[in-house]
């Protein structure tokens, strides 16, 4: 898909935030919805999502939605580098099918990562669901307190 076109209210983010389709949800709040990535490139993968704009991409939401995507992002980075412990944290957003995008409704990807593990393949390798439900678990718990 193309940097430019119509918003596509069927994607699977919108079917998410119209609680559709499942997710393992973290965190929400009126305007922000984040849960865990499905096919994680490293534990605790994470997305953030605007649950409002209906954008595509960084191109198309205005600003102030925009700045509670990046608050809620710092938010989960922390909560993820306070329970996950990692040696770095990776946040990254990618706009049209040739930059990377797979999903046309904007997201950020907030990725611990552990010096010596590199990064597993974008979109390849769905979770054991136990596992993200741990995980999910542990991060929530984190969050509240
Ligand atoms: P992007 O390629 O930047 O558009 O990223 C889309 C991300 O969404 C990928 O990391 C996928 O693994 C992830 N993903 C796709 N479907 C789902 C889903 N149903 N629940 C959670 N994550 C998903």
């Amino acid at each position: 898909m193309s940097l430019h076109g119509d918003y596509d209210p069927q994607n699977i983010f919108a079917q998410i935030i119209r609680g559709e389709a499942p997710c393992y949800k973290l965190y929400e709040d009126d305007d922000v919805l984040a849960f865990l990535d499905l096919f994680p490139q490293a534990l605790g993968h994470t997305l953030v999502i605007p649950k409002r704009a209906a954008a595509r991409n960084i191109l198309e939401i205005d600003a102030q939605a925009l700045a509670k995507v990046m608050a809620a992002t710092q938010l989960l980075a922390r909560v993820l580098v306070d329970e996950l412990q990692p040696d770095g944290v990776q946040v990254a957003q990618f706009n049209g099918g040739p930059a990377g995008q797979t999903v046309f409704h904007l997201h950020m990807h907030v990725i611990p990562r552990f010096a010596g593990q590199g990064l597993g393949i974008h979109a390849a390798n769905k979770a054991d669901p136990a596992e993200l439900e741990a995980l999910q678990a542990r991060l929530v718990k984190r969050l509240a307190g």
